[in-house]
């Protein structure tokens, strides 16, 4: 959801600050079974339009698999795919269908079955703070209001009250009653203290399970029950063990746009991801040592305070990285679309433990353009010509924004392209599995630039080390931990390799290497 539109309305709680395609030339990156994945958050509507219409669609996905596998995503998140009457279909109109614009239920069970034959796993929006208003169950609970009579079917579905609440609360035109909506007056609060409304949400998981669908991502759970976190955290823990019995590797990842502590808090849910708010977006500690405004040592401390702070409640957590997602600016416009900043956020981005979510577009640096949700949501650039296959139509209320790095078409060509350094950074995480699941141990002995970071899986010890540092640094490794380790794989901003020679390391400027 929209933070920022839900904040206006209620100025509170702000306070925490295919046609199928050919798989891609097989590699031996391991295949690993579990959800530490690099997940590919797509904007359905705006990723890849296969019928021409300008829309954006399953079909298009699933053309585009190839294209996403060889990126070196495993993962895919998929924004709200059911019926709803905006662009954006955070607003359920029919909990079981697909939306027209995107497609069809077949389209989808093809995208999965193609999906899970590139072993890449599917995560779809599920959307139960709130209802679209032209949803059936709050059609027939406003009748009920409208007819007196509050004892009907779906009256408890929602939150309807006598009395006025202030911001947030919409008069039932006609009635003196009033309905809960904290977003938007067109997307009424379920009442999920009723057991019937959980019930219907378990049916409506395991029909999407039945489906394929490998997890849950969690819109907007720090809002379920206003001021709850209690009642929030039993919600999310009691449909993720419910899934648990349909399918044990299942997958929950949720939206709790809040605090550190906050987000510890819910922890105890024991699900497993919540995606890291604090550590995302421009003030967030990725993008600041990109922008050089921290420094390895800073990195690699804030990392660890936060892999303590959330493993107390749940040891079996998997934190969820991310530079920006679809409700935030471009991680190109904070970091001035300084090409070196950008690319070195990804690669940052990449030696993070747990999972990590690629916004699309982030991978060819892709700008939006102000604080309009819609220019955060623009359609991907695939070629330099607007109206080649697949380009989507940009939706209403978008702007024309001029790019500066150019389309995935040319970043192709270019070796040095921000678009092949992601490829890299990419599977850098994919060839050591340790970087995504290890302990996270920091070395001492490093100046601040230089950070060293034991990362042990299975009784393989791996060593990231960072650069932050704009100019290269020349490490003396005789005597530290990384005496006798081999370079096994190196980030670079121009494509140079790092190797060690001897008892010495030149790690180039806001350069990342593994050692073993
Ligand atoms: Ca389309």
């Amino acid at each position: 959801m929209n933070y920022f539109k839900r904040a206006l309305a209620l100025s509170i709680t702000l306070s925490m600050g295919v046609s199928s395609v050919s798989c891609a030339p097989a590699e031996n990156i391991p295949v690993i079974d579990d959800n530490y994945r690099n997940y590919y958050e797509i904007f359905v509507g705006s990723y890849y339009d296969s019928d021409g219409d300008g829309t954006g669609d399953l079909k298009g996905i699933t053309e585009k698999l190839g294209y996403i596998k060889e990126l070196g995503a495993n993962g895919l998140w998929l924004t709200p795919i059911m019926p709803s009457n905006t662009y954006h279909k955070y607003d359920v109109d029919d909990y079981r269908q697909i939306d027209p614009s995107f497609g069809t239920l077949e389209d989808f069970d093809e995208l999965i079955k193609e999906a899970h034959a590139r072993d890449i796993r599917v995560v779809i929006d599920l959307v139960i703070n709130h209802t679209s208003d032209t949803n059936e169950w709050f059609k027939s609970a406003v009748t009920s209001v409208k007819n007196g009579d509050m004892d009907g079917e779906y009256v408890d579905y929602y939150h309807f009250s006598d009395e006025d609440q202030g911001g947030g609360w919409y008069q039932v035109s006609g009635t003196d009653y009033y309905y809960e909506a904290d977003f938007w007056s067109e997307m009424p609060d379920l009442n999920l203290t009723n057991e019937k409304v959980i019930s219907e949400i378990y049916d409506i998981a395991d029909y999407w399970i039945d489906r394929g669908v490998d997890g849950f991502r969690m819109d907007a759970a720090l809002h379920y029950e206003e001021n709850d976190n209690n009642k929030n955290i039993e919600v999310l823990k009691g449909l993720y063990d419910h899934c648990l019995t349909k399918n044990p590797g299942f997958y929950m990842v949720s939206e709790v746009w809040a605090s550190g502590s906050v987000i510890a808090d819910y922890y105890r849910s024991e699900t497993p991801s919540f995606f890291n708010f604090p550590a995302s977006s421009v003030e967030g500690i990725i993008e600041k040592t990109a922008r050089g405004f921290a420094d390895s040592g800073q990195l690699v401390n804030a990392v660890k305070k936060f892999q303590e702070d959330y493993s107390a409640n749940n040891p079996n957590f998997i934190n969820a990285w991310f530079l920006t997602n679809h409700d935030q600016v471009r991680v190109a416009n904070n970091l001035m679309s300084d090409e070196d900043a950008v690319k070195f956020a990804g690669g940052l981005l990449s030696t993070m433990p747990g999972a990590i979510y690629v916004y699309y577009g982030e991978e060819i640096g892709m700008k939006s353009s102000g604080n309009e949700d819609e220019n955060k949501r623009l359609p991907f650039v695939w070629s330099d010509d607007t109206s080649s296959a697949g380009m989507c139509k940009k939706v209403t209320g978008a702007s024309e924004v001029e790019q500066n790095f150019g389309s995935l078409e040319s970043q192709k060509e270019n070796e040095n392209s921000i678009y092949n350094y992601y490829k890299k950074a990419l599977k850098m995480r994919l060839m050591n599995p340790g970087i995504a699941r290890g302990s996270f141990d920091i070395e001492d002995g490093f100046e601040d630039d230089i950070a060293v970071v034991k990362r042990s899986y299975e009784e393989n010890d791996i060593f990231v080390i960072y650069n932050s540092s704009a100019d290269d640094k020349e490490i003396n490794i005789s005597d530290t931990v990384l005496s006798g380790k081999n370079v096994s794989s190196y980030l670079t901003l121009d494509g140079t390799e790092i190797k060690s020679e001897g008892e010495k390391l030149v790690m180039k400027g806001r350069s990342i290497c593994v050692m073993k």
